[in-house]
């Protein structure tokens, strides 16, 4: 590390500034501006990604909603190919929830839990 003057080199790790710039070892930004410009952006992208994840388990669960049509026993099962001719979107985040009804442990989407077997989705209300 560059040291002059009881100060550091470092680099500014605001990506649309990264100018070198003199001070403490550990800081991050070389100015107030940069760092809230830093924090701000890391807010608004972590809210966008948030919202996308959002309307995907909202379609998921509206679909399943509708389809859900459960046996005697609460399960309901339904082939990838329908789900997939619904437009369910499967790259959802999914939780783990263990269930007495299946013993391992399944994905959770909304108030619906599920494993995969044999090309079909087993869903069960949670
Ligand atoms: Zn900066």
């Amino acid at each position: 590390m560059i040291y002059k003057k009881g100060k550091y080199l470092n680099v500014c790790g605001f990506y649309l500034c990264g100018i070198d710039f003199y001070g403490r070892a550990n800081k991050l930004y070389c100015s107030q501006e940069c760092k809230q410009a830093h924090n701000n952006r890391k807010a608004s992208n972590v809210s966008k990604a948030a919202k996308g994840e959002d309307l995907k388990i909202r379609k998921a669960i509206s679909i399943l909603l509708d389809l859900f049509n459960a046996d005697k026993e609460g399960k309901f099962i339904i082939s990838t190919v329908d789900l997939v001719s619904k437009a369910f979107p499967f790259d959802l985040p999914t939780g783990k929830v263990k269930d007495d009804r299946h013993n391992e442990v399944m994905n959770s989407i909304g108030s619906f839990c599920f494993y995969q077997q044999d090309g079909n989705f087993i869903f069960y209300k949670i």
